[in-house]
């Protein structure tokens, strides 16, 4: 466990730490052996992080990490509400621990992040999830230790849902599960409202962290020996600390000393600029891969979605990036089925996924969000029609991304070694965030190699170390 440094509301952070101890002395007293805890953790990076964070204060209130729910006397869903397919997955697992809640006393269960930050959810959970004992939003994660004081102490349910100040709590302590690759949100929230999407709602508004505790905090990860620092953000382009904006923060980092590669995501099309362009390519850490989600390849669409460019300024950016960087790897977000699209500009996207030849695509089927702009438009497209396009778009992409694949292969990549691989020996990714394997010793996890790429076999690649 370690902590960062700064503390821009050290009274907060200090009452929750007398709160762990508080319940640190309780749980020794309720349990002969240390209780344990399991965190799942569903959705995007950003609840990784808030994750990561709750276990370094879980840790702090005398719990033990573990993996197996088995083991477990508490479990906690960090969930996610981006669409309505993660929400079901969410309530499937909550429920599927009714039983054994109610039988095992000692098993507690809680739910977090952005489901629960929607009040129609809470109320759904209040009414039919009575058993699930501790139910808050994204707001509340940072006095984790106080709402857990509270269960304890009272046996009660706890719920918090407020809404929020919008503050940025610096100081917590953070277990990363990992001495390799470290995640460091530079900023919260999110003032897009593009039409779909329920981020605004459940995260709050936009909020920049101050740049010396980013800067603080990647230096001393790095002297701590990361050798990959990905910074996270809903939208990482419109950071900005009273005028000290995203390129210079990148161009600061990137000047730290060290043996390691610095990543971001995501960026937005409308606030991704030549200027940050520049600064990756000058880069020394800064890895060659650009998650620059477009969502769809339609004008009337993109404008529908409330994304503030057109489908040219996209294509324009993307060339921009790759005549100051040939070797960069661009991935994006698509979806597919919005609102009163039809298969016309469903080819649109298409035709984006020809010219811009993604190295890899995340793609989802519109979900309607309740609270969204988008949720109120008629939707005159059958769902048996829309995962027909689904599915053509990602057959294109599987065609389009071996094609890339190949062009890869008598390369020498730099890669950083990851975990044991699934065919060979070793799994490690590139700076473009493709997985390769290869044949090596354990002893290289967590190091830099160079991989002489053998084959592509579809979008799999293997090599030799050289
Ligand atoms: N902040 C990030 C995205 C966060 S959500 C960004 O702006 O890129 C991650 C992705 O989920 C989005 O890029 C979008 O492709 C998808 N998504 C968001 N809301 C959705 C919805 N209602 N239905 C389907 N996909 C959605
Ligand atoms: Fe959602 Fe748009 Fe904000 Fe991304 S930029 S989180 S898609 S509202």
């Amino acid at each position: 466990m370690e902590r960062i440094e700064a503390s821009i509301t050290p009274q907060q952070v200090q009452q929750q730490q007398e709160f762990a101890s508080l319940l640190a002395a309780l749980l020794a007293a309720k349990y002969d052996e240390q209780p344990k805890v399991h965190i799942r953790t569903f959705g995007c990076q950003a609840n990784e992080a808030d994750s990561q964070r709750m276990a370094g204060q879980l840790q702090q209130c005398g719990f033990m990490l573990c993996d197996d729910p088995d083991d477990a006397q508490l479990i906690l869903f960090n969930t996610c509400a981006v669409r309505e397919h993660a929400e079901d997955r969410v309530f499937g697992n909550v429920g599927r621990l009714k039983q054994r809640r109610q039988s095992d006393k000692s098993l507690r269960v809680g739910l977090c992040g952005c489901m629960p930050q929607q009040e129609h959810v809470a109320e759904q959970l209040k009414q039919s999830f009575p058993f699930v004992d501790l139910v808050f939003g994204t707001h509340a994660s940072p006095r984790l230790p106080e709402l857990l004081y509270k269960l304890y102490s009272t046996g009660r349910r706890v719920y918090d849902i407020s809404a929020g100040q919008n503050e940025i709590v610096e100081g917590l302590p953070i277990e990363r599960g990992s001495g390799v690759a470290a995640f460091v949100p530079i900023m919260f929230g999110c003032d897009n409202f593009c039409s779909f999407c329920v981020v605004p709602l459940v995260r709050g508004r936009e909020r920049s962290r101050v740049p010396q505790a980013i800067l603080d905090e990647v230096r001393g990860l790095v002297q701590q020996g990361y050798r990959e620092i990905t910074l996270l953000g809903q939208n990482v382009n419109s950071y900005n600390h009273d005028g000290y904006d995203f390129p210079r923060l990148l161009r600061e980092l990137d000047a730290i000393p060290g043996d390691f590669w610095l990543r971001f995501t995501t960026s937005h099309p409308k606030d991704c600029t030549r200027e940050l362009l520049d600064v990756m390519a000058a880069g020394q850490h800064i890895c060659r891969h650009l998650h620059l989600p477009v969502q769809c390849g339609d004008d009337a669409i993109l404008q529908a979605m409330n994304r503030r460019y057109t489908a040219q300024q996209y294509l324009d950016l993307a060339a921009y990036a790759r005549q100051v960087m040939p070797d960069i790897a661009i991935t994006s977000d698509i979806i597919v089925g919005f609102p009163g699209e039809n298969y016309e500009q469903f080819c649109d996207t298409l035709e984006m996924l020809r010219q811009v030849r993604f190295a890899s695509l995340f793609t989802f089927i519109y979900s309607p969000r309740k609270g969204t702009k988008a949720a109120e438009l008629p939707d005159d497209v059958p769902r048996q029609e829309k995962v027909r396009w689904f599915e053509q778009l990602t057959a294109l992409q599987d065609e389009l991304g071996a094609q890339l694949c190949q062009s890869l292969v008598g390369k020498t990549l730099r890669v950083l070694v990851e975990n044991p691989g699934k065919r060979l020996a070793l799994a490690g990714r590139t700076a473009g965030n493709q997985i390769v394997e290869f044949d090596g010793n354990d002893a290289l996890i967590g190091q830099f190699i160079d991989v002489r790429i053998a084959q592509a076999n579809g979008w799999k690649l293997e090599g030799e170390i050289t």
